[in-house]
């Protein structure tokens, strides 16, 4: 039987460590991450304004520049995830969102499939005749790939270097392996781009299990960086799923 995942899996990777510089010290205010830390300090580089005139925290300074649009300073701060129990459709959208973003995703030509886990795509979940018929269906195709490389394997038998003909083997027998297959990606991307690709991801309009994936990825993200992310909303929408919105569109 293979593992079924109902939820995926988010772990943080990477923040930002922010090592002030002794000779611009900057006056600050409030409560920051280092990430937070970061954009302000490049934020006040522009003006030279580390004396901080106006009294603002960090969270209300970028709360403010937010409100501008001026989200180029949010780009210096990269936060890298590494998301687990997704499946390799969500992978296929997710990859889309180019700007800013870097990704590296296990590899289903090197790696055995043949105990891969699967992802139960979230509208089915709590209906029992559907999983059984979903599963039954995972289940044939793992029984296919796996009997297709023991036979690809044997096919393939005089090419001498192991590693290629397993490689040889993995990648045509994978053909048979479903869009729900488990998969694990590590992401990064700075807050900029997170925004963006959150913003589409966790909207009512996205597919189920992407949707899911932004909202969690935002609750991690809102607790490494609170001012890059407070103006996202997660609602309960018509549909009965958790959405998102946010209040400053493509800063
Ligand atoms: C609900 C939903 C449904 C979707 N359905 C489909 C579908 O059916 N088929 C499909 O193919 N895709 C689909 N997509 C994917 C979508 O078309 C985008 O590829 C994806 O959302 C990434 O957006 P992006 O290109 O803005 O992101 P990024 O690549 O991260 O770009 C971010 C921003 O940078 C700028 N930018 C990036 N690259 C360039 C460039 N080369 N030239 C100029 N400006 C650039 C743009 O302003 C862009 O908005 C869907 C997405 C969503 C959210």
């Amino acid at each position: 039987m293979p593992q079924f995942y109902t939820e995926p899996k988010v772990t943080v990777l990477s923040r930002p460590d922010f090592a002030e510089p002794g000779h611009l010290p900057v006056q600050w205010m409030g409560e920051s991450t280092g990430g937070e830390k970061l954009a302000e300090f490049a934020g006040r580089l522009c003006y030279m304004s580390q004396k901080n005139p106006a009294s603002r925290t960090t969270r209300d300074y970028l709360e403010n520049i937010k409100k501008q649009g001026h989200g180029s300073v949010l780009e210096h701060a990269n936060y890298s995830l590494l998301f687990e129990g997704v499946s390799r459709s969500l992978t296929h959208e997710l990859v889309r969102h180019r700007a800013g973003f870097a990704y590296s995703q296990l590899s289903q030509r090197y790696v055995d499939e043949s105990d891969a886990a699967f992802v139960v795509p979230p509208a089915i979940i709590g209906d029992d005749a559907l999983t059984a018929a979903w599963k039954a269906q995972i289940e044939s195709a793992q029984a296919t790939y796996i009997a297709l490389v023991e036979k690809l394997m044997e096919r393939y038998k005089w090419v001498d270097d192991k590693v290629h003909r397993r490689k040889m083997a993995r990648e045509a027998a994978r053909g048979v392996l479903p869009n729900s297959t488990e998969t694990k990606i590590v992401v990064t991307a700075n807050a900029r781009a997170w925004r963006t690709m959150l913003e589409l991801r966790s909207s009512e309009g996205a597919e189920f299990e992407i949707r899911r994936l932004a909202i969690v990825a935002l609750r991690t993200l809102q607790k490494e960086a609170p001012a890059f992310f407070s103006d996202f909303e997660v609602y309960m929408a018509a549909d009965r799923v958790e959405a998102g919105r946010i209040s400053y569109h493509k800063v």
